[in-house]
């Protein structure tokens, strides 16, 4: 897509921090951070909302989910359990939907969230 944000940081047109990219991702920090750690999962082929998904687009959405742990383990904020079994750490991910999903970037995209609370707001 000619006028597309993440198109372009696909393609290196638009400078981002980069922390993983295969033939069909990339993960860049969010610009703007609403947490301590925000990362942004794309894929590279252009898809403008979850919406635009069906059947076909499974396999892409499965690597964009098992991506996140991974990144999470990259990046300190995996869930870890204390030496009581009790869950630690965590983060969010959020695919924001259309205008009344709080979509701003029309390149569909999964946020990740972590780091020590509180965060500012969540969109
Ligand atoms: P949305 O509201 O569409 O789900 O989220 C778009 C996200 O993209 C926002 O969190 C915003 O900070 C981020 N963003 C917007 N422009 C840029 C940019 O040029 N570079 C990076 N790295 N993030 C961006
Ligand atoms: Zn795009």
């Amino acid at each position: 897509m000619d006028n597309c944000l993440f198109c372009k940081i696909a393609a290196k047109q638009i400078p981002a921090a980069v922390v993983y990219e295969d033939e069909e991702l990339l993960a860049f920090k969010d610009i703007n951070p609403a947490a301590p750690v925000h990362l942004l999962i794309i894929p590279k082929q252009h898809i403008a909302t979850l919406s635009d998904c069906d059947g076909s687009h499974v396999a892409i959405l499965g690597k964009m989910l098992a991506l996140a742990p991974r990144l999470a383990e990259e990046h300190g904020i995996s869930v870890v359990y204390d030496a009581a079994g009790a869950p630690t750490r965590g983060y969010k991910t959020l695919i924001n939907s259309g205008p009344d999903g709080g979509q701003v970037v029309y390149h569909m995209h999964m946020h990740m969230y972590g780091g020590p609370r509180p965060w500012r707001g969540m969109h």
